[in-house]
């Protein structure tokens, strides 16, 4: 491999650094790649960062110079690793490619910035992950609206809506862009009301002047894009700050790639109100998509349920986990659709059809931003060629042509022909190497093929007429990368060579020589080679426009081969685990019989986990208080509700033996506060931001669950914190959102004696001398207690402390209860016999009073003692005298 390096001349002056700086100059922020030879190269600052973030040695241009440039690179073909590790760095990173081919002579080449990466328009394999999407956002203001539009450049996928703040927070939330683009006359007051997005991941930024977010040129470039006079049968034409997001995006995605994003076709328009929302922070809290930290992939909900074959298929999966369904119509279809695909037709036969299908949205967006290879096109043409299978398939089971996505209107049998007459059978990794296409798809490159191909018969005859002409015997005509085709002769028999043989290098036991003819024999190969290289890429070319020219259907067979995965993968997980089909209502009711959690089910074994059931109505049974020690299984029972409605309302079969689900319109979960440390925010504030937004967010279709609230604070205030939520919650003129409430104060299920709708279930566990079995069985009734000393002693806590802390807490008992019958006495005097329906007064002092404990009568004493009047011997007769009482009264 050639590094090129040039003369001595002072460095910075030379015409090659002065072209190096004029297009880094184009691309302020950006990390410019030089490509000089085989090599991509950084240098001066860029220099410094590539080292830094790959751990490629960082040298200098001109080491023996005074003022050496520093530089780093890497060969061309290793581009893609180190790239993908400047762009997850946080790096934009712009190609300057040479443009000319290099000639004879010393001529400067020239070099063109030919495309910009950023995290949001890279089409490498490295960084996208085949299953799912990478969306590249832009956000514009207008007063309260808020314009979100976001493009997966990787598939042509594009959305805009005009929002809310708070549909904008879960919008980006949901979709967890890689990159966003702000105007630069917004992103200093946008900023904070970013971060405090609850987002996996913080988005690369990128500002663009205000100008390109204007709505009037937006509009144009939209119009001109799709070919169209009116936004209006893409539902875009009322759209205010929306529509000047999406027309920035799309132009700064244009100019990144230096494509006409052809394969965009479209605008989809983002509805809000669409959907059941699911927040990330309930994602993740559910474990849906990816696990806790530090747990393994398999806790997650996808991992049961991804039995996708396709890219396609799974992309779609996450999109429907990220966004189910609240339209009981569309549900019902996917239920039908997995119900039939469940014979055997579906789960075999179609799974191993799809296998054989390729990520045909991911090629078509590689064939439009010219980064297309030949095993792309192959690849196409074996999708198509399976298609009729499934075609066939579908048809085959007769109800399903109702009920399944339909393949036939987008069929394209000539262009399966035409890419099969044209390809040989198995394409080669570069066009570089030649051999793409069959001799009879061009008499023209069958010739100059014909031509390359003969060169071995017409060397082996020149070689035997030579012998025969000289009487050398051993003499042999070879080929060498350097030096071309030569005659060579051994040294013992150079006295016979001819005049007319041309001396051309010298090895150790014998020459080398040219003729003429071979000179002129090696032109004709060489130009054979180059003209059949150059012929075939015309013609991939041309077959690349054909192709294009099919987006549109392609894309559309894209999207029906995702959907159709999607459904087979939930008919084969739903036949797999013998999964019911749930019965969806229109009204509050949640009625489970034996209900499981789908993935701690298949951890512990179906036949170690224990069934649960479940009854919420949003009337006389709208908030369950769920007491259990620690580890009993409420979190578990918690989860377990939401994913069994969460797969319900993607259309999935669930883990049950009976499941009634009047439809949610919005999960909200707490539970625990995993990743809260990661982020710099402490425990505690975060639980009370998410509670804070469940209470004001919460409506009468949703679905609340509470895990623990109030545990990151000290005993009293938390308790008194849960208790105040729940009443909230449980209001008679609130929403009453259905709800669980797990926790381990088992003091709140004295809240269902005089809040309507609250019930308590406790988490059975048998006790077993001083020990506790667990039985992971949810029964009626409250807890009495929390078990959490017996925990302590399960977890080999010294038996010492786990004895003192039995005491204490029979003392804290003790006093709790004295002070709360005081205070129930005192509540219902002071509501004058109000009906038990009514909420009790805000908790506040009145909590802390219920629970406080007593207080040592000492104290009082302390109180009243100035210390700086008492002598230090009076001070220790007074220790010794309180230390007595307390002894008296322990
Ligand atoms: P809690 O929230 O009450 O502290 P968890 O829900 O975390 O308890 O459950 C504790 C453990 O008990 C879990 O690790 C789980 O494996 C097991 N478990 C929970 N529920 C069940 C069940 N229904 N059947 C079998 N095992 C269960």
């Amino acid at each position: 491999m050639k590094r090129e390096r040039s003369g001595a001349k002072s460095p910075a002056e030379t015409p090659m650094m002065t072209q190096y700086l004029r297009a880094k100059a184009e691309h302020p922020g950006a990390i410019l790649l030089f490509r000089m030879g085989d090599f991509y190269e950084t240098f001066l600052e860029d220099a410094h960062v590539l080292a830094r973030e790959t751990g490629i040695a960082l040298t200098s241009r001109n080491p023996k110079d005074a003022d050496p440039i520093p530089l780093a690179g890497f060969p061309w073909h290793s581009a893609e690793g180190h790239i993908a590790k400047l762009l997850r760095a946080g790096h934009r990173v712009a190609i300057c490619e040479q443009v000319e081919e290099p000639g004879a002579g010393k001529k400067l080449l020239e070099r063109k910035v030919i495309e910009v990466l950023s995290p949001g328009t890279t089409l490498g394999d490295t960084l996208l992950e085949a299953s799912s999407n990478n969306y590249m956002a832009a956000l514009r203001r207008d007063g309260d609206r808020f314009g979100l539009a976001a493009a997966d450049v990787s598939t042509g996928e594009f959305r805009v809506g005009d929002l809310s703040a708070d549909e904008a927070a879960e919008e980006l939330s949901r979709l967890a862009p890689s990159e966003l683009l702000l105007s630069s006359a917004e992103s200093e007051e946008l900023e904070p009301w970013l971060r405090a997005i609850d987002l996996a991941r913080a988005p690369f930024r990128t500002l663009l002047d205000p100008w390109r977010f204007g709505r009037e040129r937006s509009e144009r470039a939209w119009l001109e894009h799709l070919r169209v006079a009116s936004l209006e049968p893409f539902e875009c034409d009322d759209l205010g700050p929306g529509l000047g997001a999406a027309g920035a995006l799309l132009e700064y995605v244009r100019e990144q790639k230096q494509s006409d994003l052809g394969h965009v076709r479209g605008l989809t328009r983002v509805r809000p109100d669409e959907g059941l929302i699911v927040d990330d922070s309930t994602l993740r809290s559910l474990e849906v998509l990816e696990p806790m930290p530090g747990a393994s992939r398999e806790s997650t909900l996808v991992a049961v349920l991804d039995e996708t074959r396709t890219a396609g298929g799974g992309r779609y999966l996450r999109q429907a986990l990220r966004r189910p369904l609240t339209d009981r119509g569309k549900i019902e279809a996917r239920q039908q659709a997995a119900a039939i695909l469940q014979g055997p037709a579906g789960r075999d036969v179609l799974r191993s059809a799809l296998s054989e299908t390729s990520d045909l949205e991911r090629i078509l967006a590689r064939l439009h931003c010219g980064k297309s290879l030949p095993r792309d096109l192959g690849a196409l043409r074996g999708t198509l060629r399976v298609l009729p299978n499934i075609v066939a398939l579908i048809s085959a089971a007769s109800e399903a042509t109702e009920a399944l996505p339909r393949l036939e209107p987008h069929l394209r049998p000539q262009l399966a022909e035409r890419l099969d007459a044209a390809l040989v059978d198995t394409p080669p990794a570069s066009l570089a190497d030649g051999g793409l296409f069959r001799d009879s798809w061009d008499p023209e490159l069958a010739e100059v093929r014909s031509l390359a191909r003969d060169a071995k018969g017409w060397i082996a005859r020149l070689q035997e007429e030579e012998r025969q002409r000289t009487g050398i015997p051993g003499l042999k005509v070879g080929f060498n990368r350097v030096f071309g085709y030569f005659i060579e002769v051994s040294q013992s028999q150079l006295p016979k060579v001819p005049e007319r043989y041309q001396r051309k290098q010298t090895l150790a036991g014998a020459e080398r020589f040219l003729t003429p003819e071979l000179k002129e024999f090696e032109e004709k190969v060489l130009r054979a080679e180059e003209t059949q290289i150059r012929r075939e890429r015309l013609l991939f070319d041309q077959l690349c426009d054909e192709v294009r020219a099919e987006t549109g259907a392609l894309q559309a067979i894209a999207r029906v081969l995702a959907e159709l995965d999607f459904l087979q993968s939930l008919a084969e997980v739903a036949a797999r685990h013998a999964w019911i089909r749930p019965e969806l209502h229109d009204d509050l009711r949640l009625e489970i019989r034996d209900g499981r959690h789908p993935v701690v089910e298949t951890a512990v074994g179906r036949d170690r986990f224990v069934p649960n059931d479940l009854e919420l109505d949003g009337e006389a049974q709208q908030l369950v208080v769920l007491t259990g020690p620690n580890m009993a299984g409420k979190s578990t029972y918690l989860r377990q509700v939401g994913l069994l409605v969460l797969l319900a309302q993607i259309g999935s079969f669930v883990p049950a033996a009976e499941a009634k689900i009047g439809l949610v319109d919005r999960i909200f979960t707490r539970v625990g506060a995993q990743d809260a440390l990661a982020r710099g925010q402490s425990t505690f504030l975060v639980e009370m931001i998410e509670t804070s937004r469940i209470l004001h967010h919460a409506g009468r279709r949703s679905l609340v669950l509470l895990d623990e609230v109030g545990r990151g604070t000290s005993t009293y205030d938390g308790l008194a914190i849960a208790w105040a939520v729940t009443e909230a919650l449980a209001r008679p003129d609130g929403p009453r959102p259905r709800t669980i409430f797990a926790t381990h104060f088992h003091e709140l299920t004295r809240l269902a004696e005089t809040s309507r709708g609250v019930i308590n279930r406790n988490v059975q566990v048998k006790e077993w001398g001083d020990r506790v079995i667990f039985l992971h069985k949810i029964v009626d009734g409250g807890a009495d207690r929390s078990y959490g000393i017996h925990v302590a002693s399960l977890a080999g806590v010294p038996e010492a402390v786990v004895k003192r802390a039995q005491e204490v807490l029979t003392q804290l008992e003790r006093g709790a209860a004295r002070d709360l019958g005081a205070e129930d006495h005192a509540t219902s005097a002071a509501r004058g016999g109000a009906s038990p329906t009514e909420p009790s007064p805000p908790a506040g002092a009145r909590q802390l009073s219920l629970f406080a404990p007593p207080e040592p009568r000492f104290l009082d004493e302390l109180r009243r003692i100035d210390p700086n009047a008492v002598s230090p011997l009076e001070a220790l007769s007074l220790l010794h005298r309180w230390r007595a009482e307390l002894d008296r009264e322990g």
